[in-house]
């Protein structure tokens, strides 16, 4: 087991990095199975606007990935294990990219990014606001 606690009450804003990350190629896995809209994506996105309970959104968004074929569901999209893969590429100091991360500018979920040479920050699917930077 990778120890990853997914199951934990970190859960919900584990799901939530998800779609804060994905939120397009999500709507497009969604889009690609016939009979079926973006709607579950439309519901978190719209609960996200709103303020209101995510937890029962995301769980649905996540049964209809899952449903369509795919075990991981939105945790599929979690973008943790590549962003610790690619921390370490060779030739670039780990100090270096260890001074900086990206975190979601509302708090609202676990999402983080690291600087990948001039790459343009990334938005928060909340307000579309530049994930913020913060130092570790
Ligand atoms: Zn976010």
């Amino acid at each position: 087991m990778s120890g990853v606690g997914f199951d934990g009450p970190g859960r919900t804003k584990d799901l939530l990095a998800a779609v804060c990350a994905h939120a397009d190629e999500i709507r497009a896995a969604l889009l690609a199975r016939p009979g079926h809209g973006a709607g579950p994506l439309d519901d978190v996105l719209a609960a996200m606007d709103a303020g209101a309970g995510l937890a029962g959104p995301l769980d649905v968004l996540h049964a209809v990935l899952q449903a369509s074929g795919d075990a991981l569901g939105l945790l599929a999209y979690s973008d943790h294990d590549a962003t610790t893969r690619g921390l370490q590429p060779t030739g670039i100091s780990e100090t270096e990219l260890a001074e900086t991360v990206y975190l979601c500018p509302t708090d609202r979920c676990t999402r983080y990014w690291f600087p990948i040479g001039s790459a343009p920050v990334p938005g928060c699917r909340f307000d579309g606001a530049p994930l913020r930077a913060d130092h570790l």
